[in-house]
């Protein structure tokens, strides 16, 4: 038995301050999505643009709409929006990327508690202040530094969703344009890398990565079918936003807060107790996050330069770990929703 997946990937590029504390990190996320599946799964994502409650079904434009007479062209307009989860802001709201966004992360929590295996995905950081990196900080250690855990991301994203399988062809692999404007990432190797890294389990069939514009809206403009792929990249960048949000507190602002407060419930868990097979989230062998390294490593520079992909696996393995505290507090949304009532 074999399948074919596609991959979309995004990533957080920090240092940040937040509440006078430094975060050093880099956060990698991919979603793994299986072709037979991908339809079912942007049908889903799209239907939630529809913020008309008579209709719930989306159509991308107006005159098309079974409610036209009914439904605006405005709100179409409106809801046709680029998600993106560093646009969420409380100064100025977007309506409709907040309720999207929401819908978003309900879909992601409900098709896991109806034991839908729609939503794969995984997020690894890893805490460049434990590689001692600010010591020899140069654009190329960061670079090697994140090719090799993009391969990481990837391999033990295949290995841990899709292993019953005999044979796991990854057709694409897609990317964010937006995020590697000021990096030299992905240097013309690290998917024939990678090919070779999944060997056993699998190959890379398309080696060279797509980059893609999270605003689907240029490719509409264009009539370039990739409007839909776009959908994807905007999901994982939702995804990989809020459960971040969550784990390292990076922003004040209550709406982000809010919606991060949809995803909580399964990031805690899959930080908690990521192999239960029992949870009612129904995670277990669909989504990950790990973080690395748990204890500093002195001499990273020679690990990530000099050796080779087995060895992060082999001999860095007990580094990876998942039992890290949320640093942001819980956030009532009932209570918010009080108060902004009454002032
Ligand atoms: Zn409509």
């Amino acid at each position: 038995m074999k399948v074919e997946i596609e991959i979309f990937a995004d990533e957080i590029v920090i240092p940040l301050d937040f509440n006078g504390k430094k975060k050093n990190f880099l956060a990698l996320g991919a979603l793994f999505v299986p072709l037979k599946k991908k339809e079912v799964l942007i049908k889903k994502l799209t239907n939630s643009r529809c913020l008309f409650d008579k209709s719930r079904v989306w159509v991308w434009n107006h005159p098309d709409c079974p409610f036209a007479q009914e439904c605006k062209n405005k709100w179409h307009e409106q809801n046709n929006t680029e998600i993106h989860h560093e646009k969420i802001r409380s100064a100025r709201p977007n309506n409709s990327l907040i309720e999207i966004s929401k819908r978003w992360i309900k879909l992601l929590i409900d098709t896991n508690k109806n034991e839908e295996s729609l939503v794969y995905f995984n997020i690894l950081y890893i805490d460049l202040d434990m590689l001692n990196i600010d010591e020899f900080g140069t654009e190329k250690a960061h670079e090697n530094i994140y090719n090799k855990f993009f391969r990481t991301l990837i391999h033990y994203g295949v290995k841990a969703f899709f292993s019953e399988y005999s044979s796991v062809i990854v057709k694409n692999v897609y990317h964010d344009e937006g995020s590697m404007e000021h990096h030299n990432y992905f240097p013309f190797l690290n998917l024939h890398k990678l090919q070779e890294n999944i060997g056993k389990i699998g190959y890379v069939e398309n080696t060279t990565i797509k980059f893609l514009n999270s605003d689907h809206r240029s490719y509409q403009q264009a009539e370039n079918d990739l409007y839909r792929e776009s959908q994807l990249i905007q999901f994982i960048d939702l995804i990989l936003g809020t459960a971040t949000q969550n784990i390292y507190y990076l922003s004040n602002d209550e709406l982000k807060k809010n919606i991060a407060m949809i995803i909580r419930p399964l990031v805690s868990r899959l930080l908690s107790n990521p192999n239960n097979k029992n949870s009612s989230y129904n995670y277990y062998r669909k989504q990950k996050i790990s973080i690395f390294p748990k204890f500093p490593i002195e001499k990273t520079e020679i690990y990530i330069q000099t050796l080779n992909d087995d060895f992060v696996k082999d001999n860095l393995r007990g580094q990876f770990y998942t039992d890290k505290s949320l640093e942001m507090p819980p956030f009532d949304n009932d209570q918010k929703s009080l108060n902004s009532f009454f002032s």
